[in-house]
């Protein structure tokens, strides 16, 4: 008997035994057992939950419902998280092996989104366009329909807002399939939106494998449109497998983000916000910055400073509120990390501190914080995403070569700089090939700021009114008063 047991899917507003007779074992990374059972969806599910999305798209939901009603569900399910911050945070920790301090933030962070989108709900709007006196043409912001929600395993809690804001706002409906590699919080989740009120069909939750449930939903007739977030391969496969009926489509993929530390920066500030953007929650975050860059002069003392602080981190189990950064989410990640550092030291790279697994534990899937300095940025250590903690410092000279070396990359999510030289803040931003440019901060995100990829970064935007426009279909309607005849080009 597994601690936690969800036997049923939540679709069309019901708990229903899964068709597919399946179950996912869902691993507690620090102690490597099973602790939870969740019910598996197959195509046949997938099916259930895709007409139930439909069918809610067919009745009040579309018809009756008003957008302030829409604001006021997601309100209610943004003060539902916060009733329960606590036990979701708890839940996550398990499922994911990320330290309650994250989790807790992460559920906080989740409550933000939802309110922001609760309050944009009713501010969706068209326009009108004045094509010609005698017309009136105006455009409408309607949903895109059925919304297949696919979701990675590295921060559940916070993508789920990301995801169910917008779409919920605009009007859509969803189905919604977690990771299955974490699949508890989701069924948490599904409870919630079933007491927030939201109407049957509206919010569907179908844990499953990618290869199972996420390909039928990707490649299914009767699914609008797929937000995914995950790996770009996994993107690819989907955008194939949605060419079936052109499905819209929003892509998050990860990075390789390059952190710029110009000689100018205040390198205290610097310090604190390199180490944490490139270790937080066990480097399995898209938006790390996961190479470093350090301009020349203060490389030696900058790069002696980051390993002092890394190798402070307290690894520890997720539970323990001292714990800074909790195990890998599970064993394959484990063996990638630890595959790339193989590489980086046979690539030459100086391994300046960690590398290995920590002491003291004979159990779960925990890596050290790992640096390796003078990285090449052509090298695999630079140029690939790992989602490990392993930083990848790298020094520059010039201004021109920071730039040169931060583009050399296929990613371009997040990229963020440090000076004091407000012009050449200006400049770098405006020649970083990436979607969030943060100077003298790094990875700032917030329910306002649109959020998303250059190049194999992603697809669309997340967040912001962005992200809205991405949930909605635009349709122009045009209104002719004109009294004259029409021009005729068959009269004669
Ligand atoms: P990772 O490599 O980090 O596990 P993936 O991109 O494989 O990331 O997984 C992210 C999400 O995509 C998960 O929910 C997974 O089940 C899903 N997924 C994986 N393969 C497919 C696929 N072929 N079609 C649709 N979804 C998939």
């Amino acid at each position: 008997m597994t601690e936690r047991n969800y036997e049923r899917l939540y679709i069309g507003g019901e708990w229903v035994l899964p068709r597919s007779g399946k179950v996912i074992r869902s691993i507690d990374p620090a102690t490597e057992n099973v602790w939870a059972e969740v019910a598996e969806a197959g195509d046949e599910d997938i099916d259930l939950a895709v007409a139930a999305a439909r069918s809610a798209m067919a009745g009040p939901w579309k018809t009756k419902i008003t957008a302030s009603q829409r604001g006021e569900l997601l309100f209610k399910l943004a003060s539902l998280l916060r009733r329960d911050a606590a036990k979701l945070a708890e839940t996550e920790s398990r499922d994911n092996g990320k330290p309650l301090r994250d989790t807790i933030s992460e559920v906080q962070r989740a409550v933000e989104w939802l309110t922001f989108f609760a309050g944009a709900a009713d501010k969706i709007t068209g326009e009108q366009i004045p094509i010609k006196p005698s017309a009136l043409a105006y455009t409408r912001r309607e949903p895109v329909g059925v919304v297949g929600a696919i979701l990675p395993w590295n921060s559940p809690m916070l993508l789920y807002s990301w995801k169910l804001g917008p779409a919920l706002a605009a009007g859509n409906a969803v189905v919604l399939k977690p990771a299955e590699q974490t699949p508890v919080s989701a069924m948490e989740l599904a409870k919630l939106t079933a007491e927030a009120g939201f109407p049957a069909g509206v919010v569907n939750v179908v844990p499953g494998y990618g290869n199972v449930a996420g390909a039928a939903l990707a490649g299914h007739g009767e699914v609008n449109k797929i937000s995914f977030t995950g790996s770009h391969a996994t993107a690819r496969r989907i955008m194939q497998d949605a060419s079936v009926n052109l499905k819209r489509l929003t892509f998050e993929c990860g990075g390789k983000s390059p952190h710029i530390i110009f000689e100018d920066a205040d390198i205290e500030r610097a310090l604190i916000v390199a180490t944490q953007s490139a270790f937080r929650s066990t480097g399995q975050s898209c938006s790390l910055g996961s190479r470093l860059l350090v301009q020349r002069k203060i490389y030696p003392q900058f790069l002696d400073r980051i390993a002092a602080r890394a190798g402070r981190i307290r690894v520890g189990m997720p539970l323990d509120p001292k714990t800074h950064i909790g195990p890998q989410t599970s064993a394959e990640q484990l063996a990638k990390t630890q595959s790339y550092i193989e590489l980086g030291k046979e690539a030459g790279a100086r391994l300046v501190t960690g590398g290995g697994r920590p002491a003291g534990f004979d159990r779960g899937y925990f890596i050290e914080p790992t640096v390796f300095a003078d990285v090449d940025n052509r090298s695999r250590l630079a140029q690939e995403e790992i989602f490990g903690p392993v930083l990848a410092v790298i020094p520059f000279d010039s201004e021109e070569e920071a730039v040169a070396l931060a583009n050399d990359v296929e990613y371009g999510l997040v990229a963020g700089l440090w000076t004091r030289d407000v012009s050449r803040a200006h400049r770098v931003a405006a020649a970083l090939e990436s979607g969030l440019v943060t100077v003298n901060s790094f990875r700032t995100t917030h329910p306002m700021l649109p959020y998303g990829g250059y190049k194999l970064s992603g697809l669309g935007r997340e967040n912001g009114m962005e992200a809205i426009h991405h949930y909605t279909e635009i349709k122009t309607v045009v209104i002719d008063f004109d009294t004259a005849a029409p021009a005729d080009p068959f009269q004669d």
